[in-house]
């Protein structure tokens, strides 16, 4: 267990990237290479691709459940993405936080604006391509979209990557070993802040204090 966990709540972390980017295979990496850190699983009432199943990639549910579950206010944050609704159950990711483990949400930035005006303290990472033409060429590659589709991506992509600076960390998925290392070292230091690495701290320094230290004579 980190010592992080032990002192109570987890961190919950965003990331926010244009479609094509990348950023959910680096995220799934990412949670395999840390420990104590998950990913949330969204609800979404798009239907399931092929080799994606319910309860793994995402919960997939109806609309008029989509619907309900806003009616009755369950999501921390939604939106509508390419036509689909998208949503973050609150109680689950507040029961993940409150056991001590570090969340990643991977979000649009409409949802990511939605938890951040809610006033909750989180950490944004904002994923770039490299470039415009870099994201077409990966959009394009992965021939999941029709032309019109992958224009519409791009369109929202230009949107989206304007609003970087509201987020504390940029990675550019250049290298997909190398974007997640730079991941893992801003979980990695996040987790060495001060306020949460206090009460560790406080422990060592007080064996320091009262004569605990050994008096050693110099060699
Ligand atoms: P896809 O259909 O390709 O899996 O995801 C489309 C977009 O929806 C991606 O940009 C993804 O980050 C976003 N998305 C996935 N889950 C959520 C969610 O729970 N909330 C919001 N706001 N966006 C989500």
């Amino acid at each position: 267990m980190s010592s992080k966990a032990a002192q109570g709540r987890g961190l919950l972390f965003i990331v926010s990237a244009p479609s094509g980017t990348g950023k959910t295979t680096l995220v799934e990496r990412l949670v395999h290479l840390v420990p104590n850190l998950r990913m949330s699983r969204s609800y979404t009432s798009r239907p399931a691709r092929t080799g994606e199943s319910d309860g793994v990639d995402y919960n997939f549910v109806s609309r008029a459940k989509f619907a309900a579950m806003v009616e009755a206010t369950e999501f921390l944050e939604w939106a509508d993405v390419f036509g689909h609704c998208y949503g973050t159950a609150a109680t689950d990711t507040e029961a993940l936080l409150a056991a001590g483990q570090d969340v990643v949400l991977v979000i649009d930035v409409q949802g990511a604006r939605q938890v951040r005006t809610r006033g909750i303290e989180t950490v944004g990472i904002f994923v770039l391509p490299p470039s415009a033409a870099v994201l077409e060429q990966r959009l394009r590659g992965r021939s999941k979209d029709s032309e019109e589709q992958i224009v519409h991506r791009l369109e929202i992509a230009c949107r989206e990557v304007a609003e970087f600076a509201q987020y504390e960390y940029v990675v550019v998925n250049d290298e997909v070993e190398a974007a997640v290392e730079r991941l893992q070292g801003i979980v990695m230091a996040e987790r060495a802040k001060v306020k949460l690495m206090r009460r560790d701290a406080e422990k060592i320094i007080e064996t320091f204090k009262h004569g605990k230290a050994t008096q050693r004579k110099p060699v």
